[in-house]
């Protein structure tokens, strides 16, 4: 089971599994025998799930986290190619409706252990403290039962262990500077800075973005080859499959992959007593558990929660308040493209590397609430292909042409906040999947102040691409990254969860994903995840047995852990400003 350079672990059932050095595991899995209770089970292994199995498993709890997809090893299973990158994307059937439909696939959820850490771009910007208050301050949406200063704390922890490289004065919500120091500069980024420069808009260069900027234990610095949303080959991009499971496994904790949970079980008692999946065979199996804590993303979340209804929670389990699935929200993702005479090259860094938040908060003169971000991506070929087709109609020899152009062409994400809607929802459709349970419908309609914001962040991107000096911008109008459809809240009536992830009506079932975000902001949702996730982990570690056992519940904040970051977190970096 133990190899000197790599490190392997057996799955259950397989054959052994080599990992490559920087996923090094010295230790074989731990695997709990069939039968035996373990004390928390975890439904998907990305963001938020990942975090919270490293930290119940260095604090000695037995573990288990499940993942429908499979355990990758970042040497022989990614290749730095677009195409050949398209299985680490949850491709499964989705059912999609309402008068703006969200698209599926590559632009928003992973499969596989680390989830869509895999391929997020790892721009990794915090909330501002407004976010946790939009209702109090804005009239809209609704506020969280936290404040920024309860997860300020948690984000520079996790901007150490991810670690995070940026700026040393990162000037928006609450201004602080980053561990790392900010990457070097490409293509779109040089055009971002000169764009917002020549109109008067602050902008930041080299991050932050959870990319090594100089190698850190087995992990090596970036090469600036711009396949992150590929997985990155190198190491250098953080996803939790290389930053905290190898960590969690050495602590004790089973993954156990490709097994897909169908439903959770609950008892006379009204607790969760485990879960019914489906084994890399197909084979059905229950696993018994103390906790359940599902961690399966905006959709999957209140997927499986609908699909375990049953006796005494015939609308889907912690639904009393009828929330589970609604509130589900997408940011307005519109990308800007500008075509340059010089060479941009847009494929020689990582797609995330500068951005702007000058109108992240609300400004009453631009006639909507809440704001949005404008930061760089770098689409390569086949992603440009699709833009210029939906962007331009480019199509046969003009589709061939500014292919042939690529490398002249820039293009920045506009990241626009869509406000929470009770219909805009993921409910269970008709049909289903080939191990037979019913898949997600999800309907999506934008609002006034949504459509408003829509339009005013594109043409200000729009404007920012011109200053650049683009002779040619089009622009195409997508979504990124969905969050909700599970929310915290104090009031059990209008919300699913309460701050820790614990759901109001199963004491034993938590949330640790993004669906349990009430609102989003304009940053992009993964850091925030992750510091609820550890957050969460040190609550349900504080509360220990209480949790494990017993019902009674206490809303008392808990300690902050650092003992349990993973190793060659603390003592590196830079010392904050
Ligand atoms: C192209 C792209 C770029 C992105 N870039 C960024 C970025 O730059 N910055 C950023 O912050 N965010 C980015 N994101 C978004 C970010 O990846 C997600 O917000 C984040 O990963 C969500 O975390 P999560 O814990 O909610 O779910 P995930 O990380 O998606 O993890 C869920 C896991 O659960 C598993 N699962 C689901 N259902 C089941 C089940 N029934 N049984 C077993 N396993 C199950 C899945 O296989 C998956 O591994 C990007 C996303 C995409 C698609
Ligand atoms: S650009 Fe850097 S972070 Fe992105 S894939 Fe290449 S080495 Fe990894």
């Amino acid at each position: 089971m133990k190899s000197p350079l790599l490190g392997q672990f057996q799955p259950p059932n397989g054959e052994p599994h080599m990992l490559g050095p920087i996923q090094r595991i010295e230790t074989p899995m731990h695997h709990f025998a069939e039968g035996e209770e373990v004390d928390y089970l975890i439904v998907g292994v990305g963001a938020g799930g990942g975090v919270l199995l490293q930290r119940l498993a260095r604090a000695g709890f037995r573990v288990i986290g499940f993942d429908a997809g499979p355990f990758w090893d970042t040497e022989r299973d990614w290749v730095s190619d677009e195409k050949g990158a398209h299985n680490l994307y949850w491709n499964d059937i989705r059912v999609t409706g309402g008068k703006h439909p969200l698209a599926f696939g590559a632009n928003n959820s992973g499969k596989g252990v680390g989830g869509g850490t895999v391929h997020w771009a790892s721009f990794t910007p915090r909330l501002h403290p407004s976010d946790f208050h939009i209702h109090s301050l804005d009239g809209v949406g609704v506020d969280w039962p936290m404040s920024y200063s309860d997860l300020k704390p948690y984000y520079e922890l996790l901007e150490l262990e991810l670690p995070v490289s940026g700026p040393s004065y990162y000037p928006w919500g609450d201004p602080h500077g980053y561990p790392y120091g900010p990457h070097p500069m490409g293509g779109v980024g040089d055009a971002l800075i000169r764009g917002c420069t020549k109109l008067g808009i602050g902008v930041s260069a080299g991050g932050p973005v959870a990319i090594l900027n100089g190698s850190r234990a087995d992990r090596p610095h970036c090469i600036y080859r711009g396949f992150c949303i590929q997985g990155c080959k190198v190491g250098a991009k953080a996803s939790t499959l290389i930053t905290h499971v190898p960590d969690a496994i050495k602590h004790g904790a089973e993954i156990r992959p490709n097994c897909m949970v169908s439903r959770v079980h609950i008892g006379p008692d009204r607790r969760a007593t485990g879960v019914t999946y489906f084994d890399p065979e197909g084979r059905e199996r229950f696993q018994k558990a103390k906790v359940v804590v599902i961690a399966g993303y905006a959709i999957e979340t209140p997927r499986l929660l609908l699909n375990s209804a049953c006796p005494g929670f015939e609308n889907g389990l912690a639904n009393s308040s009828d929330c589970v699935g609604r509130y589900l929200m997408a940011q307005a993702g519109n990308v800007v493209s500008g075509r340059f005479d010089g060479l941009v090259r847009m494929y020689k860094a990582p797609p995330a590397h500068a951005l702007t938040e000058e109108f992240y908060e609300t400004d009453p003169k631009r006639g909507f609430a809440r704001g949005f971000a404008i930061q760089t991506v770098g689409p390569l070929p086949i992603s440009f292909a699709k833009q210029m087709m939906s962007s331009k109609g480019s199509w046969g020899w003009g589709l061939r042409s500014v292919m042939m152009d690529y490398n002249h062409w820039a293009a920045f994400g506009f990241l626009g906040e869509i406000l929470p809607h009770a219909e805009n929802r993921v409910q269970i459709a008709e049909e289903k999947d080939p191990l037979g349970i019913p898949v997600a419908k999800i309907t999506f309609n934008l609002g006034d102040n949504d459509k408003r914001l829509i339009k005013f962040g594109k043409d200000k991107t729009m404007e920012v691409m011109h200053a650049a000096g683009a002779q040619e911008v089009v622009q195409e109008a997508r979504y990124a990254h969905l969050v909700g459809a599970a929310r915290m809240g104090s009031d059990p009536k209008t919300s699913v969860v309460d701050q820790f992830g614990r759901t109001h009506d199963i004491a034993n079932l938590f949330i640790c994903d993004g669906s349990i975000m009430p609102t989003q902001g304009s940053a992009n949702p993964g850091l925030t995840i992750m510091a609820l996730a550890a957050r969460i982990a040190d609550y349900v570690i504080q509360q220990g047995s209480r949790v494990l056992n017993h019902n009674d519940r206490s809303v008392e904040p808990p300690p902050m852990r650092r003992d349990l970051s993973p190793p060659d977190t603390w003592g590196h970096g830079m010392p904050r400003i």
